[in-house]
């Protein structure tokens, strides 16, 4: 019996058990091939930057954006997301050429970082505890304590010895 298949073609009905290749024969062969990708891809890999702490809170960040803007409907924080995702991924694999500019980036980061975080710190201080004044370098972010009351000073940072003048 013939038959028409869905494209036009003519097939003909299946007669009997299709023909098979050795199976002993095929396994063999995808269990070398999986294992030539995987040595291959470890061998690619090892050429890449890898994950750090910037692609690492990029690629949290951007997961929690996504959700967030699908549910807002804002396109434009949706769009956001996908950017920093894309970002993480290519520092992710990023090739050894540019490693430098990717650490160079994780610095930068890692100082905006910890400043975000003293300015939280800072605020929370300053609301809590009246007694002394807080203050934040502005040449490293280490935060500072100074007594309240002791007029106009020149304080040193602990950290870097940059002078700030300010009112206690
Ligand atoms: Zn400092």
């Amino acid at each position: 019996m013939i038959m028409e298949d869905l494209f036009g073609g003519a097939v003909s009905d299946r007669t009997g058990p299709r023909p098979r290749r050795e199976s002993g024969y095929m396994n063999v062969d995808i269990k070398q091939r999986f294992k030539d990708l995987g040595y291959r891809l470890s061998r690619w890999l090892s050429t890449r930057y890898g994950t750090d702490r910037m692609s690492r809170d990029l690629l949290i960040a951007g997961l929690i954006l996504s959700i967030v803007s699908r549910l807002l409907r804002a396109r434009l924080l949706y769009s956001l997301a996908m950017v920093m995702l894309i970002v993480s991924v290519l520092r992710t694999y990023a090739p050894s050429a540019s490693w430098e500019k990717r650490q160079r980036e994780l610095q930068i980061y890692t100082g905006l970082y910890r400043k975000a975080k003293n300015a939280f710190k800072l605020a929370k201080l300053t609301l809590t505890d009246r007694q002394h004044k807080y203050l934040m370098c502005p040449s490293c972010g280490k935060l500072m304590r100074i007594p309240r009351g002791q007029g106009d000073i020149v304080v040193s940072c602990p950290g870097c010895g940059h002078q700030t003048r300010t009112r206690s």
